[in-house]
């Protein structure tokens, strides 16, 4: 792995090497010709690592992989990683229901060893456009590209009331593996009724070390999520074409009504969770060691004596919560990373996000011939997809194309799915 920066100006800069733009590269990888740099500032892969919780399952297909949607020859599938790590046969007879975090998580770093353009430990301070190409700006200098690939992920979301209070015992659920050591023997609030906040109540059940969990969501119970096939037809690329076509208005209410389809709690975990709680009260005879308190939103965060006190609010009530320690399973939100900052002001904005072209390039007052492509960064356009591995293959096969049609190296005739 080369330290020394490109000198010269490549097809395209990406920046973040996450499973959106591990796709890109493994995609360029098979066209002749085209030449892209990937910069990641991890020291090695890893994909969300303080939330690999041991058991925690991937919520969609493993085919869904970085290059089957679009090319099930290519040798990043998950199918080449079984085989080349001998354990295809062995994969099958297991026939687990869902693949392990932990095992796509090695899948996606075997990938990422494998591919030369991505180059790790380089983080990207500053992004400019210097006249006629991108100039990314790192520890190790600056990497040039004609165009731009944006994909540096979602930033976690920190309810306003405990922004003053982050710190070793009030953490995002994105660094929850860092802070465990913190949890055990204390009153432990958990923030979001989403898959994040599932995984963590059902890890502490496990653990069984903190002396209380407090499970607290916004939502009116903890609602599933929705695998049924017609929902799952909404993570197909047409489902995304489709709702690009449709009116601003249109679109919000479509992201309201389709949101348990990405943000419920698999089932076979809540049955889990329920499964773990029952054994303790019925069987075991413990008491006193959870609170379920779904339809309450945390609206005040105080720190008292040693801990915190929380207040609570339903539709018809407020409460408070005493809490030692508190994890936010708040989810992500699609911000452009810090280091785009220079050129943030000649995008094109509406209603607060990029306008997004259909080939994920954002409209922006530069020349067209140079594109800045936004990977999971796009809900607002393409709709419940797009923060989701579903479409990941497809998207980066779009951007592909894109780029391959501005450097005119695309074959005529050919066609994206
Ligand atoms: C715990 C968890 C589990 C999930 N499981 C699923 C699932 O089962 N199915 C599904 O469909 N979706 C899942 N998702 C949602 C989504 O697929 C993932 O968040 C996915 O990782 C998004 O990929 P990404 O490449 O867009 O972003 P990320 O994976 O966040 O990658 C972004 C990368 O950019 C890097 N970066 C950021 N800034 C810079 C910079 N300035 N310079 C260089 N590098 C930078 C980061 O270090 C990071 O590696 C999950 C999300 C989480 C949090």
């Amino acid at each position: 792995m080369p330290e020394t920066p490109d000198p010269e100006v490549t097809d395209y800069v990406a920046i973040g090497a996450g499973p959106a733009n591990l796709s890109l590269a493994a995609q360029a990888e098979a066209v002749p010709g085209l030449r892209g740099i990937h910069l990641e500032r991890q020291r090695e892969f890893a994909w969300h690592p303080g939330l690999l919780l041991p058991g925690a399952v991937i919520q969609i297909s493993p085919l869904k992989d970085l290059v089957t949607p679009v090319d099930p020859t290519s040798d990043y599938s998950f199918p080449s990683f079984l085989v080349s790590t001998g354990r295809f046969y062995d994969f099958l007879s297991a026939r687990f229901p869902a693949v392990h975090r932990a095992e796509y998580n090695e899948y996606l770093a075997w990938a990422a060893r494998r591919l030369p353009t991505v180059r790790f430990g380089h983080e990207v301070r500053e992004v400019h456009f210097r006249g006629d190409h991108f100039e990314a700006l790192t520890d190790h200098g600056a990497f040039r590209g004609r165009h731009l690939v944006l994909g540096t992920g979602g930033t976690p979301a920190v309810p306003a009331v405990f922004r003053e209070h982050l710190g070793e015992r009030v953490f995002h659920a994105e660094n929850f593996l860092r802070h465990e050591a913190v949890l055990p023997g204390r009153r432990v609030a958990v923030v979001g009724g989403g898959q994040s906040g599932a995984e963590i109540v059902r890890h502490l059940l496990a653990a069984g070390t903190a002396e209380h969990i407090a499970w607290v969501s916004r939502r009116p119970g903890f609602v599933p999520l929705d695998e049924s096939a017609f929902a799952n037809h909404l993570y197909h690329p047409e489902a995304a074409r489709e709702f690009f076509g449709r009116s601003p208005a249109e679109r919000t209410v479509l992201l309201r009504e389709r949101r348990y389809t990405s943000d419920g709690i698999s089932e076979s975990l809540l049955a889990e969770i329920y499964q773990r709680i029952y054994l303790a009260t019925h069987v075991e005879g413990r008491t006193g060691f959870i609170d379920l308190l779904p339809g309450y939103e945390v609206v005040g965060a105080a720190a008292v004596d040693d801990g915190y006190r929380l207040t609570l609010k339903s539709v018809d009530s407020v409460t408070s919560l005493d809490a030692d320690a508190v994890v936010l399973a708040t989810g992500y939100e699609q911000h452009p990373a810090p280091c785009t900052a220079p050129l943030a002001p000649r995008l094109r904005m509406a209603d607060g996000a990029p306008v997004v072209r259909e080939d994920f390039s954002v409209e922006w007052d530069g020349p067209d011939e140079h594109r800045i492509y936004l990977q999971n960064g796009a809900r607002h356009a393409f709709g419940v997809a797009d923060p989701n591995l579903s479409l990941v293959a497809w998207r980066s096969k779009v951007i592909l194309d894109s780029i391959r049609d501005a450097t005119g190296t695309r074959p005529k005739g050919s066609v994206t799915p």
